[in-house]
């Protein structure tokens, strides 16, 4: 009928109509017309009905808040994923001004204001554009949300929608991956970019205010070695765990960051240079006490670079980089770790480098010598053992092995030149017991530095040297200094139990200067004790210096241990030490360390230092 088949229909209906007349037909096709008519109207209707419930389904099951609301700020629309994200039923929300429902009370004034000024000049602000706003959720917690507004204008009434998404999840990403890109993620703490980036911002404010800016670069000793023997699972979790103390040690306000490796540093605003020292020092002593790692006790001591700037004089990377050359310069040092930066640094680090480049050649160039140190029996001055002592032929040079030792411990070329002086002076000894035919035979000492103590090849290297050269074991006596065993007791009992196993005999060096407890003296299967020279040195100012040398003598004979007087200068020393029962000594008083050709007219002579 719709489609304007009147006619047809009435046929259909009333077939004797095809006799009607004219007149008839087009009434006919009238009344058909108006009923297409209606049927189209209603159509449109229902399609229009169709389209609306296909939008609301729409909109009720976008992913995204639809919320509008009339010129009045009363709330029109409300879908459901506006109840989820705001709390509010679509019910509870529809009629109520929009603002109390999800706009946060400070954000109220303006938002009222900008829609006044829109219904007023047109003036839009906020229309047709993406914009990342705060909104409230009926329990009073805010929330981001992403919003798109837009205006309808039926007649002269406005009204406004708007798609409002929760980005909550979307930010704390974002503020996530932004504290991954500036954080080390093994120890939590701020890395080089953040560290710099607050370095600079200190730097800055540092110009207007003319308070300094200090950092201290650290660096942990031997951190390798902890990584080689006990694996890197273990390493990083005592990297974690210094990052920790070091954090803990600080004020709240300072950056610890982890540079990379081993490496950290600390960025202290506005403290003067003497009260950043203070704190290298507490940041030392929070180091001290040893870590416990996966059931070992692991000492992480750092060296300490501390450099202090002023806004507008050097850069972030430029302090830094002062620091890190302060640092350099503390890692040789034995009593303090720390050192502040000075500008003629730049000239020592370079020298330091080119004694380190030479010393890789030195061992094959043939550079290094032994010295000896005649040992004494302090009751008759003949001499009973021999200590061997390194020295390095550099250019024209006698290179004391205080100064390059240390730098050879830091490189690792230690264990290759310590491997050299075990067999340089067991050849020598096994020669001169050959020659002399000694009676009894000669003890000799060498001296073995931590890096050698952790190196697994060590105590095969010294078996197979006293074979080689056929020196009884029971004469090699290997000097280990306190703070060496100190720095990681499990692994230095074990390799000096093995050493023990070949028949070495094992001195305690420079004692008196380190850190060793009782308990931990009696762990190690030593056979002597050394008196540091600093003991000696006193002996003769006063009865209280010369207690301390007392109670050393005392101890090791308690341990049943041999004792061996270092440095004695003066024949008051020596009276006094022998007074002591004090049995073994050496110093210049006896003889200075000795080339070899005088160590052999000596032992030729008569073996007596008197
Ligand atoms: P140390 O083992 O305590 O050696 C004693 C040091 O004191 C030697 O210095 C010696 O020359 C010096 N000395 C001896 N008698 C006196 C004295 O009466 N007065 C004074 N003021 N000093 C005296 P040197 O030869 O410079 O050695 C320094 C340190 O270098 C040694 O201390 C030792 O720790 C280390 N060292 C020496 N040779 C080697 C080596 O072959 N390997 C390793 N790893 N370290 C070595
Ligand atoms: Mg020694
Ligand atoms: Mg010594």
């Amino acid at each position: 009928l719709a489609e304007g088949k009147g006619v047809a229909v009435l046929e259909f209906f009333f077939p004797e109509a095809l006799e009607l007349d004219k007149s008839l037909l087009e009434l006919a096709g009238h009344i058909g017309s108006q009923l297409a008519r209606v049927a189209e109207r209603r159509r449109a209707e229902e399609t229009r009905q169709a389209s609306e419930e296909r939008i609301r389904a729409v909109i009720d099951t976008a992913g995204d808040a639809f919320v509008g609301m009339d010129a009045a700020g009363l709330v029109t629309e409300w879908n459901r994923e506006a109840e989820a994200i705001f709390g509010w039923a679509r019910h509870e929300a529809v009629g109520r001004p929009m603002a109390d429902l999800v706009v946060p009370e400070d954000l109220r004034t303006a938002q009222r204001a900008g829609l006044q000024r829109f219904l007023d000049s047109g003036e839009a602000a906020i229309l047709d554009r993406r914009l990342e706003l705060r909104a409230l959720h009926r329990e009073g917690r805010e929330f981001p949300v992403e919003v798109t507004v837009w205006a309808t204008r039926i007649g002269s009434t406005y009204g406004f929608n708007a798609f409002v998404r929760d980005i909550s999840e979307r930010k704390r990403l974002e503020a996530e991956l932004i504290r991954q890109a500036l954080h080390d993620p093994l120890t939590n703490l701020p890395n080089r970019s953040l560290l710099l980036d607050r370095l600079a911002h200190a730097l800055a404010r540092a110009q207007r205010n003319g308070a300094p800016v200090t950092v201290l670069f650290l660096d942990l000793d031997r951190f390798k070695t902890v990584n080689d023997s006990l694996g890197h699972t273990a390493g990083d979790r005592l990297l974690a765990a210094v990052g920790r103390r070091l954090a803990d040690s600080v004020r709240p306000s300072d950056t610890v960051a982890r540079l990379g490796g081993d490496e950290f540093a600390v960025l202290l605003e506005d403290t003067p240079t003497g009260a950043a020292l203070d704190v290298a020092r507490r940041l030392e002593e929070a180091l001290e006490s040893p870590f416990s790692i996966d059931g070992h006790q692991v000492f992480a001591r750092a060296s300490i670079g501390v450099a202090t700037g002023e806004g507008g004089k050097q850069t972030a990377d430029e302090l830094l980089r002062n620091a890190d050359l302060a640092m350099y310069m503390a890692k040789g040092r034995e009593t303090t770790r720390h050192a502040s930066f000075e500008p003629g640094m730049h000239t020592a680090v370079l020298e330091r480098l080119e004694m380190e480049a030479d010393l890789r050649r030195a061992l094959q160039a043939g550079e290094f010598f032994l010295h000896y140190q005649p040992v004494v029996r302090l009751a008759d001055a003949s001499v009973v053992g021999m200590e061997a002592l390194i020295r390095w032929k550099r250019g024209g040079d006698v290179v004391s092995p205080a100064v390059f030792i240390p730098v050879a411990e830091e490189t690792g070329l230690i264990v290759a030149i310590g491997q050299w002086v075990v067999s340089e002076a067991c050849r020598q000894a096994a020669a001169w017991q050959r020659e002399h035919a000694l009676q009894p035979p000669l003890r000799l000492s060498v001296n073995l530095s931590a890096r050698q103590l952790q190196d697994p090849g060590l105590v095969p290297d010294v078996e197979q040297v006293l074979n080689a050269c056929g020196l009884d074991p029971n004469c090699l006596v290997i000097e280990i200094t306190e703070s060496l065993l100190m720095s990681d007791p499990d692994v230095a009992v074990q390799r000096l139990r093995h050493l023990k196993d070949l028949g070495v005999r094992l001195a305690i060096d420079d004692f008196g200067t380190g850190y060793s407890s009782l308990s931990y003296l009696r762990r190690f299967p030593v056979d002597v004790l050394k008196i540091d020279r600093s003991f000696v040195a006193a002996l003769g100012a006063g009865p209280e210096d010369a207690a301390l040398a007392h109670a050393i003598v005392k101890l090791g004979h308690t341990l049943k241990l041999n004792i061996v007087a270092e440095g004695i200068e003066t024949p008051e020393q020596l009276s006094e030490l022998r007074s002591l029962g004090c049995e073994y000594g050496q110093g210049y008083l006896f003889a200075a360390p000795l080339g070899v050709d005088a160590v052999a007219a000596l032992l030729a002579d008569r073996r007596t230092m008197r």
